[in-house]
C-alpha cells in the first residue's frame, strides 16, 4: 500500500521536475512539492563529506560536521587518512598541498587551510566535535595499495573511538574488505558496512557486517540486493545520489540511508 501511494506521488512528480541551480545556497533552493514524500519515507540523510554545500563550509571540515548536525541530518560522512607518522587526518584526496599524506609527517601539513579557512582537522578533533553534537559519524577509512597496510591503523582508530565512548555513534565504512573485517573484530558493537559493491548482502551478513553501502549504479543494476539485505536484517546505504529523481526512486525502494552532496534537498523530500 505504502509503495502504491508513493508510486502515485511519483506520477505527479513527472509533471513538476525543475532543474536545481548551483547558484544559491543549497538550503534555500526549492524542490517540487511532488517530491516531498514526507512521513511515508523511512530513508535517512547522510551528508557526503559533511554538509559542505552551504555558506562557510568546506568538504571534510569541522564546519561541515557542525552544519550537518544543525540541519538535523542523520549522519555526516568523512574520510580518514594517516600521515607517515601515524596521525589520522580528515581528507578525501591522497595528496594535500602537493604532499602525499601517507608519505609526509603531520608537522608538514598541520597548518594546511581548507577552502573555508579552517585548518586541516585531525580525527581526534573531528570525534571531539562530533561527540558534542547529535549526529552519526560515518567514518570512511581510505585504502592503501596493499591490504596488509589497510589494517595497520585500525586499532588506533578503534581505541580512539572507544576511549571517547563513541562506539555506537561512529559507523565504519571502507572499500577494503580486510579493513572492514578488522573493524568488526575489534569493535563488534559498531556498525560496519562495505563499500565495494561486488558482494551479495547475505554473504557479508555471515561475516558480521551490519550493512551494505553501495554505489547507486550497482543498486540500480541489482535492485534485488536491497531486498536481500532487508531479508537478512542488514541496512542499505546508497551513494552518492545527487539527482533528485534518483533519490526519489531509492526512497521508493525503501533504502535506509542515502549519502548525498545535496542533503538539504533530500531532507526536504523526506521530512
Ligand atoms: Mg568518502
Amino acid at each position: 500500500m505504502k509503495t502504491l501511494i508513493l508510486s502515485l506521488l511519483g506520477i505527479t512528480l513527472m509533471v513538476g521536475i525543475v532543474a536545481c541551480s548551483g547558484e544559491k545556497d543549497e538550503w534555500e533552493e526549492e524542490i517540487p512539492p511532488s517530491l516531498r514524500i514526507g512521513f511515508l519515507s523511512q530513508t535517512k540523510v547522510i551528508a557526503h563529506r559533511g554538509y559542505w554545500n552551504t555558506k562557510g563550509s568546506a568538504e571534510n571540515s569541522l564546519a561541515a560536521l557542525q552544519k550537518a548536525a544543525e540541519a538535523g541530518f542523520y549522519g555526516s560522512e568523512f574520510d580518514v587518512r594517516f600521515t607517515a607518522d601515524g596521525v589520522p587526518v580528515i581528507c578525501h584526496d591522497e595528496k594535500i598541498n602537493g604532499h602525499m599524506i601517507e608519505m609526509v609527517y603531520y608537522d608538514r601539513i598541520k597548518y594546511t587551510k581548507l577552502s573555508n579557512g579552517e585548518t586541516l582537522p585531525t580525527l581526534q578533533q573531528y570525534l571531539r566535535r562530533g561527540k558534542e553534537l547529535d549526529i552519526q559519524l560515518i567514518l570512511e577509512l581510505k585504502t592503501y595499495k596493499t591490504s596488509e597496510k589497510d589494517v595497520t591503523y585500525i586499532e588506533t582508530i578503534v581505541s580512539m573511538v572507544k576511549g571517547m565512548g563513541m562506539e555506537k555513534q561512529v559507523e565504519y565504512i571502507s572499500f577494503s574488505l580486510p579493513a572492514c573485517r578488522e573493524f568488526i573484530r575489534l569493535s563488534p558493537q559498531s556498525s560496519v558496512s562495505y563499500l565495494g559493491g561486488n558482494i551479495p548482502p547475505a554473504e557479508l551478513k555471515k561475516q558480521g557486517f551490519a550493512g551494505i553501502d553501495y554505489l547507486c549504479d550497482v543498486l540500480r543494476e541489482k535492485p534485488e540486493w536491497i531486498q536481500e539485505a532487508k531479508e537478512v536484517g542488514m541496512t542499505v546505504n546508497v551513494w552518492t545520489v545527487n539527482d533528485l529523481m534518483m533519490m526519489y526512486d531509492f526512497i521508493l525502494k525503501e533504502v535506509d540511508f542515502i549519502t548525498t552532496d545535496k542533503p538539504a534537498h533530500l531532507k526536504k523530500m523526506v521530512q
